[in-house]
């Protein structure tokens, strides 16, 4: 096991990578605005940069983490009354376990990001919001709008639950060991209503995979297991446009022309 004075050596496989910066790392503390009473949760805590920032505002922070050295030195350098460590995968983790109002913040790691965000938006019942530092690629993803390349699934699974916000762009230099590609802040809030909510999540989350597996196909084949041609049109969608031509709206309304 690594001692406290030894460097840690940052795993690939782990997605690590480190913030450094003194002033990115008080933009994104200053961005969660975190209050005593607020139930965080920090999504791989690491060697502690936004750890040690956030747990001397809240008075109790939860974290989940993966790595075990990493486990260990946040044993020794945080007390157990300040930060709670939930030891484990991510993916795996129950965040209803630990009760409603949630905010969960994270440095994410990049290798799972899009399966931690699926994950996640399970949990949108349960959040007040989320501040997460990602891929700027996939920050750009989750917040595109219909008809650009960079509308996909995750845009649409997302924006169903979720109103988003690209913060702020961190270089790679904030970070060691830097990564090749440039990172963003995102903040995502649950929205408000259920008026959008589909009547079966899981026949949207169907529909909208099917849509968009061969996103250059026609929904009239790429849908033609769930509708004719004729039954697009009548929910006033043409059998001939693209996945990525329809708002969240219409993929809505496909999920619950299949549930009566
Ligand atoms: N928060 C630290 C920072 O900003 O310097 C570390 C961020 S690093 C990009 C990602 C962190 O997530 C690492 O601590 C890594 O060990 C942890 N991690 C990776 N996969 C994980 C998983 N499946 N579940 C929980 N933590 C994970």
């Amino acid at each position: 096991m690594n001692g406290p004075l030894e460097p840690h050596r940052a795993r690939k496989r782990f997605g690590q990578n480190f913030l450094v910066s003194p002033g990115i790392i008080r933009n994104i503390v200053d961005a969660i605005a975190p209050r005593p009473h607020d139930i965080v949760v920090e999504i791989g805590p690491g060697l502690g940069a936004l750890t040690t920032p956030l747990s001397a505002r809240v008075d109790r922070l939860h974290v989940v983490e993966i790595d075990r050295d990493l486990i260990a030195r946040l044993h020794d350098n945080y007390s157990p009354d300040k930060l709670v460590i939930h030891e484990g995968d991510a993916l795996e983790f129950d965040f209803g376990s630990l009760g409603s109002d949630l905010r969960i913040v994270g440095n994410l790691p990049y290798n799972i990001s899009t399966p931690l965000l699926f994950h996640l938006a399970g949990y949108a019942a349960q959040v007040r919001d989320m501040h997460f530092m990602l891929q700027k690629e996939v920050v750009d993803r989750m917040v595109a709008a219909p008809g650009g390349a960079d509308y996909g699934r995750l845009s649409v699974m997302l924006q169903y639950r979720f109103d988003m916000e690209r913060l702020f762009i961190v270089p790679p230099g904030a970070f060691n060991p830097a990564p090749k590609v440039d990172s963003a802040i995102v903040r995502l809030q649950p929205l408000p209503t259920a008026d959008l909510l589909a009547r079966d999540d899981a026949m949207f989350a169907r529909i909208v995979q099917a849509a968009f597996s061969q996103r250059r196909k026609m929904l009239r084949n790429t849908l033609r297991d769930y509708f004719s041609e004729e039954a697009l049109t009548a929910l006033g969608i043409k059998p001939t446009a693209r996945a990525e031509e329809l708002p969240v709206a219409a993929y809505v309304a496909l999920a619950n022309a299949q549930v009566q």
